[in-house]
C-alpha cells in the first residue's frame, strides 16, 4: 500500500476474525465513539484505533483508561493514514470538524458519522469531503442518557439497528465494508434515505425526548406537588421520563435545531392526538380511551416481539428500583 493511501481491502487476522479497517480514527471520544472502540476490540475489527477529543480532559481520561490504542491532540492528526474516519461529535460540530480533517484525509478512505440527524449532516459535511474519499453517513439507534469517555460499553450496539444513509453515487463496496463493521459490532444494518431517516427518528426518538423534557419541566413547575413527592413516587411512570430527560443537553439542542421540520410536523400531530384524548377525558368517553390504549399496547407488544426491548415487568428493573 502506498504511504498515505488508505488500504481498500480488509485483511485477515487469525482464525475467523477479519480486520475490516486497518486504521480507524474516532473524532470525539464520548458514549458512541467509546462504545465503538470497545465493540471493535471485542472481535478485532480494526488494526489500530486512533482517537481524539476537543478537550485535554477527555483525551487524558481516554489515555488513562486505554479507551483507544492511541490518543492524539487534534482531529487533523487523527485521520492521517486512517481508512475509516468516524465523526462522533454533536451534530452542530460536524461541519467545523470535517473542514479541519478534509486536507488530511487519505485517498480511498471512508468518512462516516454517527449523528442523530442525517440531512443536516450531509449538507454540512458532504461539501468538505475531497474527491476520492467516500462519505457514508450513519446512525446507530443505540444509546443511553450517559455521555463522556467513561460511558461507553462494548455491548451497546448488540441487536440494535444501525442506519446507513449512502448518498447517490456512493461506491457500493465502500458501503458494504462499513456495513460489515457495524454487523461485526453487533448491529443489524439497514439503508435509508436521509429525509425519511429524519422523519422516522422524529417519531421514534426526537419528539419523545422533547415530551420527556417537557414533562420533567412541568413536574418541576407544579407547586402543588412537592419535589420530594415527585422523587419519592417517581416509579409511577415519571422515572422513565427523568431518565430520558437526563440526556446530554448539547446533543439534544443540536438534534432539534437540525431536525426542525420533521420534529415540528410530529409535534403538530402529537398535539392533535393529545387534544382528542383531552376531549375524551372531559366528555367521559371511556370507549375512545380504551380503544386508544388497546392500540398503543399492541405497538408495545410488537417492539418486544422485534427484540427491541425486554418484556420483564418494570423494564427488568425488579422491585429493588422501587
Ligand atoms: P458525548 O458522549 O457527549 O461525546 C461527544 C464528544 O464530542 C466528546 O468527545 C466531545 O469532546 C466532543 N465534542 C463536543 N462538542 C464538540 C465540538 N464543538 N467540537 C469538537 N468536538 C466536540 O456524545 P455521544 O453520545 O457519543 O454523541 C456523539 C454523536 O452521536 C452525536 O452526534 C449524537 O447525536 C450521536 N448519537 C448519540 C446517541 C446517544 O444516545 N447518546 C445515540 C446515537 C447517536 P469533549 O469531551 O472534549 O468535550
Amino acid at each position: 500500500m502506498p504511504p498515505g493511501r488508505a488500504c481498500d481491502r480488509p485483511v485477515q487476522r487469525g482464525r475467523g476474525v477479519s480486520v475490516v479497517y486497518n486504521r480507524v480514527a474516532l473524532i470525539g471520544l464520548g458514549l458512541i465513539a467509546g462504545s465503538m472502540s470497545l465493540a471493535m476490540r471485542r472481535t478485532g475489527l480494526a488494526g489500530e484505533i486512533v482517537g481524539t477529543a476537543r478537550s485535554a480532559d477527555t483525551r487524558d481520561v481516554a489515555r488513562e483508561i486505554g479507551l483507544v490504542d492511541r490518543v492524539v491532540d487534534t482531529a487533523a492528526e487523527a485521520v492521517v493514514g486512517a481508512d475509516l474516519v468516524v465523526l462522533a461529535v454533536p451534530v452542530g460540530a460536524m461541519e467545523a470538524v470535517s473542514k479541519e480533517i478534509a486536507p488530511h484525509l487519505a485517498p480511498g478512505a471512508t468518512v462516516t458519522d454517527v449523528g442523530s440527524v442525517k440531512r443536516a449532516v450531509i449538507d454540512a459535511v458532504g461539501p468538505q469531503i475531497p474527491d476520492g474519499v467516500h462519505f457514508i453517513p450513519g446512525h446507530p439507534l443505540a444509546g443511553t442518557e450517559h455521555s463522556g469517555p467513561r460511558s461507553g460499553f462494548a455491548e451497546l450496539f448488540d441487536n440494535r439497528w444501525c442506519l446507513l444513509v449512502p448518498t447517490p453515487g456512493t461506491d457500493p463496496a465502500a458501503t458494504a465494508r462499513l456495513r460489515a463493521l457495524w454487523e461485526g459490532m453487533g448491529s443489524n444494518v439497514d439503508e435509508m434515505d436521509a429525509d425519511h431517516h429524519d422523519l422516522v427518528l422524529a417519531v421514534t426518538s426526537h419528539t419523545p425526548h422533547l415530551i420527556a423534557y417537557t414533562m420533567v419541566g412541568v413536574a418541576d413547575d407544579l407547586r402543588r406537588v412537592t419535589d420530594s413527592e415527585v422523587i419519592k413516587y417517581s416509579a409511577a411512570g415519571f422515572r422513565d421520563f427523568t431518565r430520558i430527560a437526563a440526556s446530554d443537553p448539547t446533543m439534544w439542542r443540536d438534534v432539534f435545531l437540525n431536525n426542525k421540520d420533521a420534529t415540528l410536523e410530529i409535534l403538530g400531530r402529537f398535539t392533535e392526538e393529545l387534544f382528542a384524548l383531552q376531549r375524551a377525558i372531559r366528555t367521559g368517553d371511556g370507549d375512545a380511551l380504551h380503544d386508544y390504549f388497546t392500540h398503543t399496547r399492541a405497538i408495545r407488544r410488537s417492539i418486544i416481539e422485534a427484540g427491541q426491548d425486554t418484556d420483564e415487568p418494570d423494564f427488568g428493573r425488579g422491585s429493588k428500583a422501587e
